[in-house]
């Protein structure tokens, strides 16, 4: 099979009308890189954040051109603009509806969907997120990663940067996501370079988070673990909302500013009635390599007495430690890369709960009152 080209695709887009019908996508220069990974093919519309709804069928347009190029398997196509949000002031337009319920077409497939979230950024949330999933892989369970934070994608580098697979001749349908350490994983950054000065705002986001649930052959898996973008903005509201979720886990770190922001993450999931699984203190101590001792940098138990206050499960310490950071950074996570160090065995601990609640069901669901 001869390799796909970007003039190929060009060629293609350029049969495509832009917004209002007026030229086409390419000479209007909306087209964004053009990614082809053997048979996959991905790219980007720009496209005026508050029109990103109604032009969804010019992403379906785009899509079936480029889909009828002889070699072509899987396309994937997200409209994304440019332009820097302010604040999340001009965000308002992405809200959710209210009173809406959250979705319910769960992913075929797929036995459970639990997110991971933070307040804010630098928590250690992606970090958490992974040697979580190492710790259900490791409990024999069949798992997959979705990395929603389109905004900074870091499972490429947790994982070790491996690039897509080329399509299955066997699956003519859905993109192949990455295995790494025996998991499926997708992330907008195997598509995507690094730098690519990409800014996303709701519905844009949405439109890659479905089509990463959707369109990715995650094949049979009893849990996927989905890494949030960090924030509890209208963005991640929606994602909350429409994505249906078994539960979620809160990462926040000691310091009371963190848990403030956790608080704000566990009212995001509770607006959804989304069950939260319970809070995971990262960088909970220091443990020191020379003496091996314990350092409580930031006041340590902030997240357990948290998680009493609001009544929910606390799942786990996990201390700010060298080997998670360095072996984090070069992609080779601690559970899967150091089993049985003390810290994989603390985030072993987290998963097995998380299993146990939500395969259990002992997670506490909203009440009905009957009367
Ligand atoms: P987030 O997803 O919240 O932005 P990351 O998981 O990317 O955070 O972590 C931010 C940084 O902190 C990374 O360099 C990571 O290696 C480091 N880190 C996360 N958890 C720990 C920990 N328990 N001990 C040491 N470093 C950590």
């Amino acid at each position: 099979m001869s390799q796909i080209t970007k003039q190929q695709i060009m060629d293609a887009l350029s049969q495509v009308k832009g917004p209002d019908l007026e030229g086409d996508l390419v000479s209007r220069g909306l087209v964004t890189e053009v990614v082809i990974t053997g048979s996959n093919v991905m790219f980007g519309l720009l496209v005026d954040p508050d029109r990103a709804k109604e032009l969804e069928p010019m992403r379906v347009a785009a899509e079936r051109a480029v889909s009828e190029i002889e070699g072509v398997d899987k396309v994937m196509v997200a409209l994304t603009a440019e332009q820097k949000p302010s604040n999340g002031a001009d965000t308002a337009s992405d809200a959710p509806e209210q009173g809406k319920a959250p979705a319910s077409g769960a992913i075929p497939g797929v036995k459970h969907l639990v997110a991971v979230a933070s307040g804010k950024g630098g928590v250690g949330k992606s970090t958490t997120a992974i040697n979580i999933a190492l710790g259900l892989a490791a409990l024999g369970l069949k798992v997959g990663v979705l990395d929603a934070d389109v905004y900074g994608p870091s499972m490429p580098r947790l994982v070790g940067q491996p690039t897509l697979p080329d399509q299955d001749p066997h699956s003519q349908e859905k993109l192949q996501p990455v295995t790494a350490f025996d998991m499926k994983v997708m992330s907008m950054g195997f598509m995507v370079e690094e730098d690519t000065p990409m800014i996303w705002r709701g519905p844009m986001v949405m439109s890659a988070l479905q089509q990463m649930l959707n369109d990715v052959e995650w094949g049979e898996l009893d849990v996927m673990i989905i890494d949030m973008p960090p924030g509890t903005g209208d963005a991640q509201l929606t994602m909350a909302q429409q994505t249906p979720l078994s539960g979620a886990v809160i990462v926040s770190t000691p310091q009371d500013l963190s848990l403030i922001d956790a608080r704000k993450g566990l009212n995001m999931f509770l607006k959804v009635s989304v069950p939260v699984l319970g809070i995971v203190e990262n960088m909970s101590y220091f443990k020191c390599p020379n003496c091996n001792s314990r350092h409580e940098i930031f006041g340590h138990g902030g997240a357990k007495a948290e998680a009493e206050k609001l009544e929910l499960p606390f799942l786990g310490e996990v201390p700010l430690d060298m080997e998670v950071r360095q072996r984090s950074d070069a992609g080779e996570p601690i559970v899967a890369f150091d089993p049985d160090n003390e810290i994989s065995a603390v985030y072993k601990d987290i998963a097995a709960k998380i299993w146990a609640s939500i395969e259990g069901d002992k997670v506490q669901k909203p009440k009905i009152v009957m009367e």
